[in-house]
């Protein structure tokens, strides 16, 4: 099994695959190996994010990643988690649904991408797995406490083999069209130890990142870069200095030159999907708006955003934003979970309008 990071793909994000996605060049390096080493049954599995209304899936993900064709020439399989079974375990006390497809396998390889990650600082080998969970799980791990969670998942899969794909990283990550080219490939069998010199040639500090902390409390392990044997490069000829915290929703509002909405930064609960669909509702919805200037606006998704009580509208956007802010007046509020970008869209459209 081969679990590489396809986290979207779609026509929408077709120029964002550098430094976003597992690159097929070091896919293809792998199943040539395994087949000179005699292994004749090979798959590509991946749970890619879900955004129905624009058909984006993880066939649509595997198709734009360039992995349904490589499939096809190399003769392996690839098959999307979510029409898989799932086996129900248990991770710090409570039950989640993790691909039958990877738990069977007897040799799983883990290919991440060397990137930055808004939320989690880094996305490399240990939060690489979480895409071998169900949707539902998925969303769960955001609500109970996504860096201990990702971690004890970890923790629980144990991949045979990782080996992180570094030919090029992105800035903002997980998904950005800032990349840069950095042309390492770290590989390990201990997920910890190659995320810690990820992580270090990413330019941050293992000890700053909080899924290596609860894997290294977990695990009993070191995150000391002295402690582990790196063999080749060195991690000061192929450091770089990359940037994670740029507040991905302000960027959207800047981008399309509209004044007076704010979108305070939300923090780890926020699940993929919802993200992925505010980001596209709002540049669908304000990008031929340059130059308009609207009156306190403000946009809070997932509950770790709490709406300013100055503010004049508050758009709640999600089942989780509306239930942490129940008493705020103005509201106008988005149900759904994730919400519809449709329902978004309509929202903006049927308030703002009034104040253009
Ligand atoms: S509303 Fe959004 S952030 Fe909340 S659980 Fe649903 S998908 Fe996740």
């Amino acid at each position: 099994m081969i679990k590489p990071n396809v986290v979207i793909g779609g026509y929408y994000y077709r120029n964002t695959i550098k430094g976003v996605v597992t690159t097929t060049a070091v896919l293809e390096e792998i199943i040539i190996f395994l087949k000179n080493f005699g292994c004749s049954s090979i798959t590509i599995g991946e749970g890619s994010v879900l955004l129905p209304e624009l058909g984006v899936d993880t066939l649509s993900a595997f198709q734009y990643a360039g992995i349904t064709d490589l499939a096809q020439k190399q003769g392996v399989n690839i098959i999307d988690f979510y029409s898989q079974p799932f086996n129900e375990v248990s991770i710090e006390g409570e039950s989640f649904q993790v691909s039958s497809a990877v738990l069977e396998s007897d040799f799983v390889i883990n290919v991440p991408v060397l990137k930055t990650h808004n939320q989690t600082k880094v996305s490399l080998s240990i939060k690489n797995l979480k895409g071998a969970l169900s949707f539902k799980s998925k969303k769960r791990f955001h609500n109970l406490g996504l860096e201990r969670h990702i971690a004890a998942l970890g923790a629980y899969i144990r991949p045979q083999l990782n080996i992180i794909d570094g030919l090029y990283t992105v800035n903002n990550g997980p998904v950005s069209p800032d990349w840069r080219d950095v042309g390492v490939v770290l590989a390990g069998r201990d997920p910890l130890a190659v995320d810690v010199v990820g992580t270090s040639i990413l330019g941050h500090d293992p000890r700053d990142v909080g899924h290596l902390v609860e894997y290294a409390n977990l695990t009993g392990s070191s995150l000391d870069l002295e402690d582990i044997a790196v063999l080749g490069e060195t991690v000061e000829n192929v450091g770089i200095k990359t940037q994670w915290d740029k507040p991905a929703y302000e960027q959207i509002i800047m981008m399309c030159g509209v004044n007076g909405v704010s979108i305070p930064t939300p923090g780890l609960s926020l699940c993929s999907s919802c993200g992925f669909g505010l980001a596209m509702a709002l540049y669908s919805s304000f990008k031929d708006l340059s130059g308009r200037c609207f009156n306190q606006v403000e946009i809070c998704t997932s509950s770790d955003v709490k709406a300013s009580p100055t503010t004049k509208q508050v758009f709640l956007i999600g089942k989780c934003a509306i239930a942490a802010n129940k008493d705020v007046p103005n509201k106008i509020e988005v149900k759904g979970c994730p919400p519809r970008i449709v329902d978004i869209q309509e929202k903006l459209k049927q308030h703002l309008l009034v104040q253009i």
